[in-house]
């Protein structure tokens, strides 16, 4: 079969590499029941979403933000890690995955035991305020706004509460992104999945590891925009994927 090709091709780099990083989208994370928010029934054809500066500047749109929010909670709420998140988990123990640069805000790495992950956009785990940085618990005050449909304050400083997430129109947080580039620059393979691979920094982190001289995997279920630079590219299951080159490398073969 030609997977079975790939993955003993995909293992063998490995086998033979001492540091390995992974980039993960969306795609790992639909494995796991999460919707992609772009994709067709997703929140973001239903809803307009909620601009950082309108967040800051007006009471209706922190509204519309937190009952966006508070829809989607539940998915993130009911989701657990997949066969994808669980394999990475697995190469972090080794000591020869670096750790995961990931565009999902939904937690699964850390769920499946990953604790080296790059949060690019953030986490929806968390909700943090914008005046004092305090970090809470989501479930309580998701369930207060469905409840009484008010906007939370900080109960520490009353400053505005917000999911820890970057929002549209909202800076990346410049150390994680230094610390992703970083990753890229040492790193022998990357494994990028389930990202189109279209948007910055999805675009440039997988060049910049060719560019040192990485071998560049792509696993996703649809054509990226940088398959014709990848040195394997696999369009299928990303949690199978994984897990047939676990198995070849651990046995060091694979038929
Ligand atoms: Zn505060």
């Amino acid at each position: 079969m030609a997977d079975s090709q790939a993955h003993r091709r995909v293992a063998q780099w490995l086998a033979e590499t001492e540091s390995w990083v992974a980039f993960t989208g969306a795609g790992i994370s639909t494995e796991s029941g999460i919707p992609d928010f772009r994709s067709p029934g997703g929140i973001w054809s239903r809803s307009q979403p909620v601009m950082f500066d309108d967040f800051l500047a007006r009471a209706d749109a922190r509204r519309e933000y937190w009952r966006q929010k508070c829809e989607a909670h539940g998915d993130f709420a009911r989701a657990e890690p997949n066969d994808g998140h669980r394999v990475l988990a697995r190469w972090e123990e080794t000591g020869r995955l670096l750790g995961v640069i990931t565009q999902n805000i939904d937690g699964l790495h850390q769920a499946a035991g990953s604790s080296r992950v790059l949060e690019l956009h953030g986490t929806a785990r968390q909700i943090a305020c914008l005046g004092c940085d305090a970090r809470f618990d989501p479930d309580p005050l998701v369930e207060r706004f469905q409840a009484d449909g008010v906007v939370p304050d900080c109960p520490e400083c009353g400053g505005l509460l917000k999911h820890a997430t970057v929002s549209f129109g909202q800076a990346l947080p410049p150390d994680v992104l230094q610390e992703a580039v970083e990753w890229g620059r040492r790193c022998d393979v990357m494994l990028a999945m389930g990202s189109s691979l279209v948007v910055e920094p999805a675009a440039s982190l997988p060049q910049v590891a060719r560019q040192e001289g990485a071998r560049l995997v792509i696993i996703n279920r649809d054509p990226t925009g940088q398959d014709a630079s990848a040195d394997e590219v696999i369009h299928a299951s990303i949690g199978a994927t994984l897990v047939g080159i676990d198995r070849c490398l651990r046995e060091a073969r694979c038929d």
